[in-house]
């Protein structure tokens, strides 16, 4: 079997590198707003999380987001993720490219 090279990406919260398949990716639109990309086509700047609570919450503790995006996240940002990501996980994971 070849293998592959598999493409990683660091966490925003528990900074540990993982396949990108792993991860969910963040993006930061043109208006400053901020959602999740279960696809990663969107355009804009985009961080990698894994796709659960905790590595949310480390990285709303570390800033973890606004060293990423170079730019301050308001607190709702993480909130609306935070439920994003409790409601709509399985859905993520399941998303094909
Ligand atoms: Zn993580």
């Amino acid at each position: 079997m070849k293998q592959r090279k598999i493409p990683l990406r660091k966490c925003t919260g528990c900074q540990e590198m993982k396949n990108k398949k792993e991860l969910i990716r963040i993006v930061r639109g043109e208006e400053g707003t901020f959602s999740f990309d279960p696809t990663g086509k969107k355009a804009g700047r985009g961080a990698y999380i894994c796709a659960n609570a905790d590595c949310l919450a480390k990285a709303q503790k570390s800033k973890g987001l606004e060293r990423s995006f170079k730019s301050p996240v308001p607190k709702d940002v993480y909130e609306s993720l935070m439920k994003e990501l409790l409601t709509g996980v399985e859905s993520i994971g399941e998303r094909n490219e």
